[in-house]
C-alpha cells in the first residue's frame, strides 16, 4: 500500500482543492497518513497572499529535503498560489521537488479524466464546493488574480449534480466558494446568477444547509439579498470584506466602492435579513494610510459591529499594483499597533454581541 500526505495552508479554496486531491489519491490506491515520514507522496498546498504564509511554505518544504535525500523514491509536489506558469526559479531553488502544478490544476502524473471525476467517497458532513475559479478584480494589494488567473464559472448543472452526489454520500452542508461569488455565471452561455444556483440547490432533498463566500461589495445584488432572505436552507451569513474604512484608501486599493456605498449595502442586508451574521476582512497599514484614515476603519468596525473580522497587516506582494507603484511606508510598529487596536475593539464587540444571546 502506498501512502500520501497533504499539507495545506491558506483559504477555503485551498482546503477544498486539497480535499479533492486527497479523494483523487485514494481513488488511485493511496492511503492517507498523518505523519509525513510515512508518506510515499507528499503534496504541499501553498498560499502567498501574505509574506508569512509564503515563509511557512518555504520552511515546510525545506524540511523535506533530508527526507528526499534518505528516500529518493518519495514523490514531492508543490501546488497552490506559490506556483506560477513559469517555475524555473522555484525549480532551481528546490531541485528535490518532483512536480510543481498550479492551484486547482490536475497533478501532472495523474490521468486528467480521473482528476475531473474526483469526489470524496466519504465526504465530510460539511463540504466545500468551488463554483467559480480565479478573479478579474486586481485589487492593488492582491496576488490572487496573477496566480489563479481570470474568472471561470463551473456550469450550474455540473454543480447541482455534484452536490446531489455529495449528499447521497453523506454531505449535509455545502459551502460554495469563489473569490467573488457575485461574479458567478457571467462567463457561462446562459448567464446564471448565484441566486439561480442557490434556488436549485435549495430543492435538493437531504441537503440541510447552504453557505457561500466571498461576496464583493461592488457586485452584491439586491436579488441575492432577497434570495438569501427567502430560501430556508441558505444560512443567514454574509462575508463582505470592507478592507478599509476610508474612501482614499479604498480608492488606492482599487476596491470599486465608497464607504458610504458599503454602509448602505450593510443596512440593506440587515433590513432584508434581520438576524444576519456579517463577516469582514480588513487590511491595516496599506501604503500611505494615515492615522486619520485608520481611525475611519475603527469607526466602521465600531458602528457596523461585525460578528467576525479577519484582520491583516499589509504585506507587499511582488507583481501586484501596490508593490510596483506604491511605497510600503507604514512602519511595522504602526501596523502592529493598528492591528492590536482593532483586535481589542473586535473582542469587545463580539463579547457584547454574545452577551445578548
Ligand atoms: N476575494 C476576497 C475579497 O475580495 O476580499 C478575499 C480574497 S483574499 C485571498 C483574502 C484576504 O486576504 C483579503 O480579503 C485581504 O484582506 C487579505 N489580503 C490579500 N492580499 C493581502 C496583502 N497583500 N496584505 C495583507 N492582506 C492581504
Ligand atoms: Fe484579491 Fe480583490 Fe480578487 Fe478578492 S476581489 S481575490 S481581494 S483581487
Amino acid at each position: 500500500m502506498l501512502n500520501y500526505h497533504i499539507w495545506t495552508i491558506g483559504c477555503q479554496m485551498n482546503k477544498a482543492e486539497s480535499e479533492r486531491l486527497g479523494s483523487l489519491f485514494e481513488e488511485t490506491g493511496y492511503h492517507y497518513v498523518p505523519n509525513v515520514t510515512d508518506a510515499d507522496l507528499i503534496v504541499i498546498n501553498t498560499c502567498v497572499v501574505r509574506q508569512n504564509a509564503e515563509d511557512r511554505a518555504v520552511h515546510k518544504l525545506q524540511n523535506f529535503k533530508p527526507l528526499k535525500k534518505a528516500r529518493p523514491d518519495i514523490i514531492i509536489a508543490v501546488t497552490g498560489c506559490w506556483v506560477e506558469s513559469n517555475n524555473d526559479q522555484l525549480k532551481k531553488t528546490f531541485p528535490f521537488v518532483d512536480y510543481f502544478f498550479k492551484a486547482g490544476e490536475c497533478p501532472p502524473w495523474v490521468d486528467r479524466a480521473k482528476w475531473l471525476q474526483a469526489l470524496p467517497k466519504e465526504p465530510q458532513p460539511a463540504t466545500y464546493v468551488p463554483i467559480i475559479h480565479g478573479c478579474n478584480n486586481f485589487c492593488a494589494y492582491c496576488v490572487v488574480p496573477y496566480r489563479r488567473g481570470r474568472e471561470k464559472s463551473r456550469p450550474l448543472s455540473e454543480i447541482v449534480c455534484e452536490v446531489k452526489e455529495l449528499v447521497s454520500r453523506g454531505t449535509r452542508e455545502v459551502t460554495l466558494l469563489g473569490q467573488n461569488v457575485d461574479s458567478y455565471g457571467h462567463d457561462l452561455p446562459e448567464k446564471p446568477a448565484l441566486s439561480d444556483l442557490l434556488t436549485e440547490l435549495n430543492d435538493i432533498e437531504g441537503l440541510y444547509r447552504i453557505r457561500f463566500l466571498t461576496n464583493h461589495p461592488k457586485d452584491m445584488s439586491r436579488r441575492l439579498i432577497q434570495t438569501v432572505a427567502h430560501l430556508d436552507k441558505v444560512c443567514k451569513n454574509i462575508t463582505l470584506p470592507a478592507q478599509a474604512g476610508s474612501n482614499e484608501v479604498l480608492k488606492v486599493m482599487r476596491r470599486g466602492y465608497t464607504i458610504e456605498e458599503y454602509r448602505r449595502l450593510v443596512n440593506e442586508i440587515r433590513r432584508e435579513i434581520p438576524d444576519v451574521g456579517l463577516v469582514s476582512d480588513i487590511i491595516v497599514g496599506f501604503p500611505s494610510e494615515t492615522e486619520t484614515q485608520f481611525q475611519q476603519t475603527v469607526n466602521l468596525l465600531t458602528e457596523v459591529k461585525f460578528d467576525t473580522v479577519h484582520l491583516a497587516a499589509y504585506s507587499p506582494r511582488p507583481g501586484t499594483i501596490a508593490a510596483r507603484e506604491m511605497v510600503d511606508d507604514v512602519s511595522a510598529e504602526d501596523k502592529k499597533r493598528r492591528l492590536t487596536i482593532l483586535e481589542n475593539l473586535q473582542v469587545n464587540i463580539v463579547t457584547e454581541i454574545n452577551a445578548k444571546l
